[in-house]
C-alpha cells in the first residue's frame, strides 16, 4: 500500500473558492459492475489542491473471490496479483483517512462513489458524503462539444495528461484529476468559481445555455432584485433573490422548465439591484413587474384582471355591482378580489345576508316594475313593486356598509346558514356557503389591514435585524417616486400592498412612529380571525 498525502481543510461550505478545496480524485478496478455483489480489487487515489498534487494512495485489493476472465483481459490484474494483497477490511481504514474532508472525485462517480460507501458502510465506517463530482459530466457541461465524447482516455487527449489512463487504478486516477484540473481551469472563466458553482454545475441537467452562465458574474453575493433583459434591453423577467449570484446561475444550471429554456435563449444580459431588507426586494419586485409587464412574469398581467364590489348608496335603490375600476365619489368598494369567481362569491355571500336588489335595470324613487322569482322567495326587499321606499331600502344599504367595517353579526349570520345545511345534510350547498363565507372573511380582513396601513400615514418600523423601514400611506418609501397606496387600493398597486400586507403579517417588527395611531374596530376582528382558522382547519381535514 502507498500512501503519500498533506493535511486537508475540514470544512466544505459551498462558498469556499475551489482553489482551497482539497479534491480527492478516485479510480477503483472490482470483480464486476454491482457494488453489492462484486468485490474492489484495486484502489488509486490522487489528492489536489489549488492544481497541486498533495497525496496519492494505491494499493491492490484482494477481493476473496475468483476475478472474472472478462476483467482481468481488461485491467491485466488476475487471481495470482491479488492473492499476497491486503482484504479491504485491511485497506479501508487507511483510505477513510485519507479520503476525509475532501471532494470526492472520479470519472463517471457514481460508480466508483457507490463501490466506496458500500465497502465503507459494510464495515462500519461513515460513508463519503455527497455529492460527489463527476469529471465526465462537468466536461459535458465545459468542454462539450469541443470533444466528441467525454471518455476519460479522449479527455485525457483533449489535456495532454503526463498520465494516461490504462484501466488501472492509480493511472485513471492520476489521468482523471490532471482532467479534473484542467477542466476547473476552463470552468473558472465559465464562473465556476466555488464549490458550490461546481456542484450546480455537475448537477446541470441541459446546458443549451450554460456557456452564457457568465452574465451572473457581476452580480453580488447579497439579496435583492434581479433582471433578465432582451437585445433591446426590454425586461424579460424580475425575480427576487437573498442571493442575486446564486439564484441567477441556477437558471443556467439547467431548471428544465421550457419557459425558462426560451426566457434564457432570449436573455442578453441580466441586471441585480441589491436591496436593504427583505420587504423592499419583495415592493421593488412588484412595482418592477407592473412597470415593464415583463413576458415571463405570469404576475405581471395579472391586475388587469382583478375586480371589486361597488355599491353606491347615493342611488335610489343601490346594488351590489362588479366594477373593474374603484371610481366613484360616494361609493363603497370591497376588493380588489383577484378573479371574477372570487368577487362573484363575494357578492353572493352579501346578497345572502342582505335583501338587496340583483336586477341589473336602472331604478329612479318611482321606477316601477314586475317583480322576479326572489321577491315570493323572499330573497329581496322589491322596491321594484313600490314593497319597501327608498328610505327604508336605505337603512338596509346602510346596515351592509356598516358590516363589511364591523362584520361580526354578518359573518355569524352566514356562518349559522352553513352549519344549518350541514346538519340538514345538504353538503353540497353547505359547501358553496362555505366557499362564499371564506372569500368574504378574506376579503374583510384585507379590507382591515389595508385601512390600518393607509390611514396610519408615515409609518417607521424595525425589523427583527434592527433594519430601520419607513412606509407612507401603505408604500414603502425607497426614493423611487412611488406615493402613498390610496384607498379603495387601485388594482395596478394591489400586489405591492398585498407584499406588504403579507409581509407584516409573517414578520415581528417593532412600531417606532405613527402619523396616526393605529386603531381598528373592535366588532368582528376575532370572530373574523378564529373563523378563518376554522375553515382553513376544515380545508386541511379534507
Ligand atoms: S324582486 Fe324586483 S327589485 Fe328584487 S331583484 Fe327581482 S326584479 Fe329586482
Amino acid at each position: 500500500m502507498q500512501v503519500l498525502e498533506s493535511p486537508v481543510q475540514t470544512t466544505l461550505e459551498e462558498g469556499i473558492p475551489l482553489s482551497e478545496v482539497t479534491f480527492c480524485v478516485v479510480d477503483l478496478e472490482t470483480t464486476g459492475g454491482s457494488p453489492v455483489d462484486s468485490r474492489i480489487t484495486e484502489v488509486g487515489a490522487v489528492k489536489y489542491r489549488g492544481g497541486e498534487r498533495i497525496g496519492v494512495f494505491q494499493t491492490l485489493v484482494n477481493p476473496g473471490l475468483a476475478i472474472p476472465p472478462y476483467i482481468t483481459h481488461l485491467t491485466g490484474i488476475d487471481d495470482l496479483m491479488v492473492r499476497g494483497e491486503p482484504p479491504i477490511e485491511a485497506v479501508i481504514p487507511t483510505f477513510a483517512e485519507f479520503v476525509r474532508g475532501c471532494v470526492f472525485v472520479a470519472h463517471n462517480a457514481r460508480f466508483d462513489f457507490s463501490f466506496v460507501n458500500a465497502a465503507l458502510v459494510r464495515l462500519d465506517y461513515d460513508p463519503v458524503p455527497p455529492p460527489p463530482v463527476c469529471t465526465a459530466r462537468l466536461a459535458r457541461r465545459v468542454v462539450w462539444p469541443d470533444v466528441p465524447n467525454v471518455r476519460l482516455q479522449t479527455l485525457a487527449q483533449y489535456f495532454r495528461t503526463a498520465v494516461r489512463p490504462c484501466h488501472r487504478a492509480l493511472a485513471d486516477a492520476e489521468a482523471a484529476a490532471e482532467v479534473l484540473v484542467g477542466l476547473l481551469e476552463l470552468g473558472g472563466r465559465l464562473g465556476i468559481a466555488t464549490l458550490g458553482d461546481l456542484h450546480g454545475t455537475v448537477r446541470a441537467r441541459g446546458r443549451p445555455h450554460f456557456g452564457r452562465i457568465r452574465l451572473a458574474d457581476g452580480l453580488p453575493n447579497a439579496a435583492g432584485v434581479y433582471l433578465f433583459r432582451g437585445r433591446d434591453g426590454r425586461v424579460l423577467y424580475v425575480g427576487k433573490s437573498k442571493d442575486l449570484r446564486t439564484r441567477v446561475k441556477s437558471y443556467f444550471y439547467g431548471d428544465g422548465r421550457k419557459k425558462i429554456e426560451e426566457l434564457l435563449a432570449e436573455t442578453h444580459s441580466v441586471e441585480g439591484v441589491p436591496c436593504g431588507s427583505e420587504l423592499e426586494a419583495l415592493v421593488l419586485e412588484t412595482r418592477l413587474i407592473r412597470t415593464h409587464e415583463p413576458k415571463y412574469n405570469r404576475r405581471g398581467r395579472t391586475w388587469r384582471r382583478y375586480a371589486y364590489l361597488k355599491i353606491d348608496p347615493s342611488e335610489a335603490f343601490p346594488r351590489i355591482k362588479v366594477v373593474r375600476e374603484p371610481k366613484g365619489d360616494h361609493a363603497s368598494f370591497l376588493g380588489p378580489f383577484p378573479t371574477s369567481h372570487h368577487v362573484r362569491l363575494a357578492k353572493e355571500a352579501l346578497e345572502e345576508a342582505f335583501p338587496i336588489r340583483r336586477c341589473t335595470r336602472a331604478m329612479g324613487p318611482k321606477t316601477r316594475f314586475a317583480p322576479c322569482a326572489l321577491a315570493d322567495l323572499g330573497r329581496c326587499a322589491t322596491p321594484c313593486d313600490g314593497r319597501i321606499d327608498p328610505e327604508r331600502y336605505g337603512e338596509l344599504v346602510r346596515d351592509l356598509l356598516s358590516s363589511l367595517t364591523s362584520p361580526g353579526g354578518l359573518l355569524e349570520a352566514l356562518e349559522e346558514r352553513m352549519d344549518r345545511l350541514a346538519q340538514a345534510e345538504r353538503f353540497e350547498e353547505a359547501a358553496e356557503a362555505r366557499d362564499r363565507l371564506r372569500v368574504l372573511a378574506e376579503a374583510l380582513v384585507r379590507r382591515r389591514a389595508d385601512r390600518w396601513l393607509s390611514q396610519s400615514g408615515a409609518l417607521r418600523l424595525r425589523d427583527a435585524q434592527g433594519r430601520t423601514l419607513r412606509l407612507l400611506g401603505a408604500s414603502l418609501v425607497r426614493g423611487d417616486g412611488a406615493g402613498p397606496i390610496p384607498l379603495p387600493c387601485p388594482r395596478d398597486r394591489a400586489d405591492e400592498l398585498a407584499v406588504v400586507r403579507a409581509w407584516l403579517t409573517r414578520n415581528r417588527v417593532r412600531l417606532e412612529h405613527a402619523d396616526h395611531p393605529p386603531a381598528e374596530p373592535v366588532d368582528g376582528g376575532g370572530r373574523l380571525h378564529a373563523l378563518l382558522t376554522r375553515l382553513r382547519e376544515a380545508d386541511r381535514r379534507q
